[in-house]
C-alpha cells in the first residue's frame, strides 16, 4: 500500500533490515505489555511496568543479539536507552487502567483462508472479550497519533485482523482500538458486516496488484516520507539504484499482515 518495490525488498527478495532505534524500543514496550498482564491485576503498576523493561530488552538481545548494538556495551548507554522507554510505559496508564482489565489474548496469532483461497495471518497485540462475548482488538503504537484524514488508513490493519476474526469466530470484533503511547490518544472505531466485506475486497484487490507485479516485474518505486526510513535506498531507482534480479519464484501463495506488507 505505500510502496510495491519495497514489498518486494521485504516480501520476494526477503533482504535483511536494519531495525531502528525507533522500531526496536516499541518491540521492546510492546513486550512490556505483554508481560504486564502475567501480573496479578492489583500489581499492574506504573513502577512494577517500569521494572518489566530491563529483563524484556535482556530476553529480547538474547533472542536477536543484533540488537545490542543499538546500546552498546557500556552500562551507561544501557540506562540511557531504558530510560528513553520509560515515558512510553507510564503514558500507557494515562489510557488504559490494566488492573480493570483482563484480556483473552496477547500476541494472538490468527490465520484463515478467504473463500478465494487467499491466506490472510497476522498478530494481534491483544484481544479482550467481555463477559457478553463482545470482542475487542487492541494495538500499541509507539508513535504519535495519525493526523485528520489518515485515520482509515492506520485502522486498516485492525480491519484486516477483525475480518480474520470473523471468518474464525463467526463474530464482527464490536470495537477496535488503536493505542498511540507516543502522543498519549486512543483511536477507536466500531466496524460492521459492511466495513469488513469492503475491506476483504480491498485487500483481495491488493493481492491482484502484488500478483500483476510479480506476472510483469515491475515493481514500483513510489516515493513517499517513509524513504526517510527505508534500508534499502541504495537499491532503489528513486535514489540512483539499481534493483538486484529477481529471485527464482514459486509465485504468490499467501498475504502477511498489512503491517509487515
Ligand atoms: S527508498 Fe522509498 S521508494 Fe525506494 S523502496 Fe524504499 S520506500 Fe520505496
Amino acid at each position: 500500500m505505500t510502496c510495491p518495490l519495497l514489498f518486494r525488498f521485504r516480501s520476494v527478495d526477503r533482504l535483511p533490515e536494519l531495525r531502528s532505534a525507533a522500531a526496536a524500543r516499541g518491540t521492546l514496550v510492546h513486550s512490556v505489555l505483554e508481560r504486564l498482564f502475567d501480573l496479578p491485576a492489583e500489581e499492574r503498576l506504573p513502577a512494577h511496568a517500569v521494572d518489566l523493561l530491563l529483563p524484556a530488552w535482556a530476553d529480547l538481545v538474547a533472542a536477536e543479539p543484533d540488537l545490542g548494538a543499538l546500546v552498546g556495551d557500556d552500562p551507561a548507554g544501557l540506562d540511557a536507552w531504558i530510560a528513553a522507554a520509560v515515558p512510553l510505559v507510564e503514558r500507557y496508564f494515562t489510557l488504559e487502567d490494566p488492573t480493570r482489565l483482563e484480556p483473552a489474548d496477547r500476541e494472538l496469532y490468527v490465520e484463515t483462508r478467504l473463500a478465494s483461497g487467499l491466506l490472510l495471518r497476522g498478530v494481534v497485540d491483544r484481544l479482550d472479550v467481555s463477559a457478553g462475548g463482545d470482542l475487542r482488538v487492541v494495538d500499541y503504537k509507539t508513535g504519535r497519533a495519525p493526523g485528520e484524514g489518515f485515520e482509515a488508513s492506520a485502522l486498516f490493519q485492525l480491519r484486516f485482523y477483525a475480518l480474520v476474526l470473523w471468518r474464525l469466530r463467526g463474530v464482527v470484533p464490536r470495537r477496535l482500538q488503536l493505542v498511540y503511547l507516543g502522543s498519549g490518544e486512543v483511536l477507536q472505531y466500531e466496524p460492521d458486516e459492511a466495513d469488513l466485506r469492503a475491506t476483504e475486497r480491498k485487500i483481495q484487490a491488493l493481492w491482484q496488484a502484488i500478483q500483476q507485479a510479480y506476472d510483469t516485474g515491475d515493481w514500483r518505486a513510489r516515493p513517499s516520507r517513509l524513504c526517510d526510513w527505508c534500508s534499502h535506498q541504495a537499491l532503489c531507482p528513486a535514489f540512483g539504484g539499481t534493483p538486484p534480479p529477481l529471485p527464482a519464484l514459486d509465485g504468490p501463495g499467501e498475504a502477511e499482515t498489512p503491517a509487515d506488507a
